[in-house]
């Protein structure tokens, strides 16, 4: 069985969301003697597809061309789907990125596979593929099983460990796949740099602000906590649709969906579509001075105060034990 591993880059240099599916391609295929050939995408990609073998890719693919300088749904779309054709892979992975997520159903319309979003596990059981996601905002697990031949799958980031393979060589390969102008229905012109902050959906330590901060000065605090900790800011719908924060840091259901080794939530009650969003993150830890916050339902570590008093105190002793 031969798994397709979309390894996603952004101005030549890997993702850790490319990481993240050629390991989890190789621990799939490894269980079912399958080779995983990891796709690279852009202008001048041929030389960042090298360090995918040390992730177990067994071979990775370029497809370079000047006029993929920037991503294009319809054209990454109709490389993917065409190699996939050529390699009679069974199985398509991508990240659930932004850009996995755009990206993936066209794929899979093309291929006329079926499609599993967003998905935490994957597993193969009585020789069978079967993909497992949340559903109902994060309250349940269900179980995917494919009838279509072709699968394609997108996996939540942060949520598959990278895995190193010691003496991996994969083979490079360079493949031209033709495109015309038919083939971009959209293109981009230019890309603006944001602000150059640390993006929640990839951050590995986030700390959230809610309507408890009561206004858009208080998350001063939010933000010092953040930079002792190497965190990015994120925010509740609350605090977004108020106009404190800037969209690109909603967590949840209508924001980003994040998984960081840690998630500190600050004055967030906890709703079901904020939840959904966070859910999957390895530690929680929740601040808030209502004893009975949903929030506390899901958390690791829960601290009933008032987050006037508990954040400073916990970003001076922080920044005592880290030397900052
Ligand atoms: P609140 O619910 O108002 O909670 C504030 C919390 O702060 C309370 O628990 C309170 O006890 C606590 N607090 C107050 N003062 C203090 C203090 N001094 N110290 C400590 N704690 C204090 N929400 C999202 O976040 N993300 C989404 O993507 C999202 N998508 C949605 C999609 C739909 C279709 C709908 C209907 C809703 C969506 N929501 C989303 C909104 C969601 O339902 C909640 O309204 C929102 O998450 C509440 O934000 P909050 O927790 O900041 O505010």
């Amino acid at each position: 069985m031969k798994i397709i591993a979309f390894a996603e880059q952004r101005d030549g240099k890997l993702k850790k969301a490319a990481c993240e599916v050629v390991s989890a391609a190789r621990m799939i295929a490894d269980q079912i003697q399958g080779e995983v050939i990891a796709v690279v995408i852009g202008d001048t990609v041929e030389g960042i597809g090298e360090g995918l073998s040390k992730y177990g890719a067994h071979r990775v693919l370029t497809v370079s061309d000047p006029k993929l300088k920037f991503y294009s749904p319809t054209a990454y779309a109709k490389i993917l789907a065409e190699i996939a054709t050529q390699e009679q892979a069974s199985v398509v992975m991508m990240s659930a990125t932004a850009m996995g997520k755009d990206c993936a159903p066209r794929v899979a319309v093309k291929l006329k596979a079926g499609y599993a979003a967003d998905c935490t596990a994957l597993r193969i059981e009585n020789g069978e593929f079967i993909a497992t996601r949340p559903v109902y905002a994060g309250k349940a697990l269900t179980d995917v099983k494919f009838n279509s031949q072709v699968k394609v799958v997108t996996l939540r980031p942060n949520v598959f460990p990278v895995k190193t393979y010691d003496g991996q060589q994969a083979t490079m390969e360079a493949v031209s796949i033709p495109l015309n102008d038919s083939d971009f229905a959209a293109r981009t012109v230019d890309v603006l740099q944001g602000s150059g902050k640390l993006d929640v959906a990839e951050a590995d330590i986030i700390v959230t602000g809610g309507r408890g901060l009561k206004a858009p000065e208080n998350f001063a605090m939010i933000e010092e906590l953040a930079n002792v900790l190497g965190a990015a800011v994120g925010a509740s719908r609350a605090v977004v649709d108020a106009g404190w924060r800037p969209h690109e840091e909603q967590v949840g259901q209508t924001g980003k969906t994040v998984a960081p080794s840690l998630y500190i939530a600050v004055g967030v009650s906890g709703a079901i579509q904020h939840v959904a969003g966070m859910s999957s993150s390895k530690y929680i830890v929740a601040i808030n001075k209502d004893k009975d916050a949903p929030i506390f339902q899901i958390a690791d570590y829960g601290i009933v105060g008032d987050a006037f008093e508990i954040v400073p105190a916990l970003t001076q002793e922080l920044k005592k034990q880290l030397g900052k």
